[in-house]
């Protein structure tokens, strides 16, 4: 009897290929930044990021053979500057948490990009020095309050405002400069702080940038009415010291820019939920295993740890990600509604901030 060859089929289809030229996504956004989780873990629990109630001590965080090496890392990285990609943000979770992190930061040096780092600043005081010698370019430092009660509850993690305002001072005085200092303003938690983070980052050089309250994840409970409309800030401030608006640095900036009229400096509020900037996205994220993420908000990505891992070569691996960015129509903050904050979203602690 003639046996029937049956021909095995992968059971992911081969990535059509990329031919070159700028890569543009289906709604005609370009690929300029890669944000890259370096850790899925944190030494804070910040109650609208990683909530102690979820993130507590029965929490699976990835073991360390689920996560990406710095070799995976590197590699990754060059592939995806010969696509278009001219900057990296590392982050988490918390970066400075992940060991010999100068390592990786020395490997990303070689390629022709920017480099810059998100960080909670609780250890980068003992580390700037190092982190920039390697080749890091930028900080940011989130900072959501300079009350340290208020502070301490919302890092849930009893940190002390002092240290990381002593992280800030060492990373500017190493060239980790202008540093951007972040903070997340929720009603009733540190709105009525504004005038005052305004009033202590006047003057210094670094950057103040204030960002909505986001539905990321499904773990923060996140509700419309919690959110500060950027517009509000912005009015607060005006209020007290004149600000015009500036225009943006590059196109695709995700900050609206605001100078003070008296030359104090400039501040800048991001408003991903009350005006979306999902069109001007130019941003890709790798999670801490390896998984491509096109939207902050998504509910699922891309393995490339499996391609890694199973050998494919850099043109595979170039193909993969250039048709995930070409298939890409993702544009959350623009259709959020009270509803779609509900769905099952990726925790911004993995997919990276
Ligand atoms: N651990 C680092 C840090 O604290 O900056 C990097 C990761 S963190 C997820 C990145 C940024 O996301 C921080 O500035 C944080 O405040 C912000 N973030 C986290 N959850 C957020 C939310 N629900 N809404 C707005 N911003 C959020």
């Amino acid at each position: 009897m003639a046996i029937k060859v049956i021909p095995i089929v992968s059971a992911r289809p081969p990535a059509p290929v990329f031919t070159g030229g700028e890569l543009r996504d289906a709604l005609g956004r370009t690929m300029h930044d890669l944000r890259i989780s370096v850790t899925d873990r944190c030494n804070f629990r910040c109650v609208y990021c990683m909530p102690r109630e979820v993130f507590n001590a029965d929490y699976r965080f990835l073991p360390h053979s689920a996560i990406l090496s710095f070799e995976e890392i590197a590699r990754l990285a060059r592939i995806f500057v010969g696509l278009g990609v001219r900057k990296v943000r590392l982050t988490g979770g918390e970066p400075l948490v992940r060991k010999q992190l100068p390592r990786l930061i020395e490997m990303l040096a070689e390629l022709p990009v920017e480099i810059t780092l998100t960080t909670n600043g609780s250890l980068l005081a003992r580390q700037a020095r190092e982190l920039k010698r390697a080749g890091l370019h930028r900080v940011t430092v989130s900072l959501d309050s300079l009350d340290d009660a208020t502070f301490r509850a919302m890092n849930d993690a009893d940190f002390p405002v002092a240290r990381v305002i002593e992280g800030i001072e060492t990373a500017a005085a190493e060239g980790l400069a202008p540093v951007k200092i972040n903070m997340v303003v929720k009603r009733g938690v540190n709105d009525g702080e504004i005038a005052a983070m305004a009033e202590r980052w006047r003057r210094t050089g670094h950057i103040l940038r204030f960002i909505e309250y986001m539905d990321v994840g499904s773990s923060n409970g996140w509700r419309m009415d919690e959110v500060i409309p950027s517009a509000e800030v912005v009015r607060t401030i005006s209020a007290r010291w004149p600000l015009a608006p500036v225009d943006a640095n590059y196109e695709g900036e995700v900050a609206e820019r605001w100078r003070y009229l008296d030359g104090a400096g400039e501040i800048g509020v991001i408003s991903s939920v009350t005006q979306a900037f999902c069109s001007t996205c130019t941003r890709m994220r790798l999670s801490t295993e390896g998984s491509l993420f096109t939207c902050l908000f998504a509910q699922s990505g891309h393995d490339l740890k499996g391609l890694l891992r199973g050998g494919a070569s850099d043109e595979a691996i170039r193909n993969e990600i250039a048709a995930v960015w070409q298939g890409r129509s993702d544009r959350y903050s623009e259709i959020r509604t009270a509803e779609t904050a509900r769905q099952k979203k990726v925790e911004m602690s993995y997919i990276g901030g």
